[in-house]
C-alpha cells in the first residue's frame, strides 16, 4: 500500500489527527480479494490493519470535520464520530482512494455515541455496496469487515462489534462545505473548494463549474438509484458525497412491490426520504451546497444568488433527462421518441404493487413470451393494453440489451436480514451465498429462484434501523 495523504497535507484545520482503537481480538470476517487486487493492496495481515490493531506504514489516521442537515435540521458539528481516515492510497492505475475505518472508536466528534459499530450493520454496508458496484452504480467500496472480539450495546442488547474498512473516491460531503461555511471560515472553504476541484473535477472552472459538475453526477446517480429501486434511507447532506458515489449505507434497502411512497427506515416517519422523494431531496441538498458556495460564485451577493437560482431551477430537468435515459434503456426502446415519457409513466402505472425488479426483468422475457411477466400480476389488463405500444418502440436486440440493465438479483430484504442474523450468530454461509448472487445481478433468473423472488407474504412490511 502506498499512502499519499493529501487531505491532511492540503487542508490543515479541517480534521483531527488521532489513532483508531486497538480491538482486543481482531478476526477477518469477510475480505474483498477482487477489490484488493484492483487497488494493488496486499492483504497480508488484513485483520490487523483493517481494524485499527496495527497501522499500515504511511497511514496518518484522522477524523474529518463536517456538518449536515439531518432530516432538514442543521447540525453544525457532526464529523467522523466513529470513523478514522487512514489516508489515501494510490492504485496501480494512478487513481487515489481514501482508506477509512468505520466503527473504529470514539473521536472528538462522537457526541454521545460509543464510536463503535455492530457486525450486522457493517456486513450490511459491505453487501449492499458490493451489490451497487455490481449493478454499475457509483459507490464507496468495502474492503473488509473485521470482528473486533469486543461486544457492544445497542437497544436490541449485546452485539458483536466490528470494523468496516472501506475505500472511497473521497469522503468530501456536502456537509464538509457546510461545516466551514457555517463557521465563516472562508479561507478553509476556499481551500476545500480548490482541493475538491483538483481531486475530482480538474476540468471544472471555478465554484460554478464545480457545482455544475457535482449536480450532473448527482442527477445521474439518483436516476440510477431510481432505476434499481434503491432507497438510501438517510439522504442527509452529510451523506451526500461530492464525488458522486453512493455513501453511508445505513437503513437502506431495495424496493420490492412498486409503491412511490416506500420508506424502510424506522426513524423516517414523515417519509422525507421515501423512494419517490429522493430526486427532490437531491435537489434540496444541492441547494444547501450552493448556499455554501455563494460567496465563491460571485463577489456581488445579488448576482451570486441569481447564478445559484438559475442552476437550482435546472436540476429537475437534468434529473428528468437522466431518468428518462435510464428508463428507455430499461424498457429496451429504440432511439428517442416524444411519446417515451408517457410510455414510461403508463408502464409505471400498470406495475403499481408489482415487484419492481421482476417487472422489468420479465419484460425482457416478454419480447418472446409474456407468460412469466403476466404471472406477476393479479390484474394484468392495464399491462396488456400497454404492451403493443411498447412493442412498437423496441430496439432490435431488446431482450439482450434489457437483460444487461435490468437485474434478476438484487439484495432482497428478507435475505439480507436472514444473512445478517446468521452472521451475528456465527454462521457466514448465508451471507457468502447472497454476496455471490448479488455480485452477478444480470445473470439468469432461472436456477436462482431463492435469490430472485420477493419476500414471502409472512415477511410483512420491511423496517430498517439506523446502522449504529
Ligand atoms: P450516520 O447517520 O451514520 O450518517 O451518522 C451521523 C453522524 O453520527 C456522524 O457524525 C457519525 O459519525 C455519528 N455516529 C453514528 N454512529 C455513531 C456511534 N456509534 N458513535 C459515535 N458517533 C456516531
Ligand atoms: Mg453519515
Amino acid at each position: 500500500m502506498h499512502f499519499d495523504n493529501s487531505y491532511l497535507r492540503d487542508l490543515p484545520g479541517t480534521y483531527l489527527r488521532l489513532a483508531p482503537d486497538v480491538p482486543p481480538a481482531p478476526r477477518a470476517v469477510v475480505v474483498n480479494d477482487a477489490l484488493a487486487a484492483d487497488l494493488g493492496i496486499d492483504l497480508a495481515g488484513v485483520a490487523a490493519w483493517a481494524s485499527g490493531a496495527e497501522l499500515p506504514a504511511g497511514a496518518d489516521p484522522a477524523a474529518l470535520a463536517y456538518a449536515g442537515h439531518q432530516f432538514g435540521g442543521f447540525s453544525p458539528q457532526l464529523g467522523d464520530g466513529r470513523a478514522h481516515l487512514l489516508g489515501e492510497i494510490l492504485a496501480p492505475d494512478g487513481r487515489r482512494w481514501d482508506l477509512q475505518l468505520k466503527g473504529s472508536g470514539r473521536t472528538p466528534f462522537s457526541r454521545g455515541g460509543d464510536g463503535k459499530a455492530a457486525l450486522g450493520p457493517m456486513l450490511r454496508e459491505y453487501l449492499i455496496s458490493e451489490a451497487m458496484a455490481a449493478l454499475g452504480i457509483p459507490t464507496t467500496r468495502s474492503l473488509a469487515v473485521v470482528a473486533t472480539g469486543e461486544d457492544i450495546w445497542r437497544d436490541s442488547g449485546r452485539l458483536p462489534g466490528a470494523v468496516l474498512a472501506r475505500v472511497a473516491a473521497s469522503h468530501i460531503r456536502v456537509g464538509t462545505f457546510q461545516f466551514f461555511a457555517a463557521r465563516g471560515e472562508d479561507d478553509k472553504l476556499r481551500a476545500l473548494l480548490d482541493y475538491t476541484m483538483a481531486r475530482h473535477f480538474p476540468q471544472a472552472e471555478g465554484a460554478l463549474g464545480l457545482f455544475d459538475a457535482v449536480a450532473a453526477r448527482q442527477a445521474r446517480l439518483l436516476a440510477q438509484w431510481m432505476g434499481v429501486g434503491f432507497i438510501h434511507g438517510v439522504m442527509n447532506t452529510d451523506n451526500m458525497a461530492l464525488s458522486g458515489e453512493t455513501i453511508d449505507y445505513g437503513p437502506c434497502g431495495f424496493m420490492e412491490a412498486y409503491a412511490p411512497g416506500t420508506v424502510f427506515s424506522s426513524i423516517d416517519r414523515q417519509g422525507r426520504y421515501a423512494y419517490a422523494n429522493q430526486p427532490l431531496i437531491m435537489g434540496w441538498n444541492l441547494a444547501r451546497l450552493a448556499e455554501t458556495l455563494l460567496p465563491l460564485f460571485d463577489a456581488d451577493a445579488d448576482r451570486a444568488v441569481d447564478l445559484a437560482n438559475a442552476r437550482l431551477e435546472a436540476i429537475a430537468g437534468m434529473y428528468r433527462a437522466e431518468w428518462l435515459g435510464v428508463m428507455r434503456a430499461k424498457l429496451g426502446l429504440w432511439g428517442e421518441d416524444a411519446g417515451d415519457t408517457a410510455l414510461v409513466d403508463d408502464f409505471l402505472l400498470a406495475i403499481q404493487g408489482v415487484d419492481w425488479t421482476l417487472a422489468f426483468r420479465r419484460l425482457a422475457g416478454a419480447v418472446q413470451d409474456e407468460a412469466g411477466l403476466l404471472a406477476l400480476f393479479d390484474d394484468s389488463a392495464g399491462l396488456r393494453a400497454w404492451l403493443p405500444r411498447w412493442r412498437a418502440r423496441l430496439r432490435p436486440d431488446a431482450a439482450t440489451a434489457m437483460n444487461a440493465v435490468n437485474p434478476a438479483v438484487i439484495p432482497r430484504n428478507h435475505l439480507v436480514e436472514a444473512a445478517l442474523e446468521a452472521a451475528t450468530a456465527g454462521d457466514m454461509l448465508p451471507f457468502e451465498a447472497l454476496l455471490t448472487a448479488v455480485r452477478d445481478p444480470f445473470g439468469p433468473e432461472a436456477g436462482r429462484e431463492g435469490f430472485t423472488l420477493p419476500a414471502p407474504q409472512g415477511f410483512g412490511a420491511y423496517v430498517t434501523f439506523c446502522g449504529t
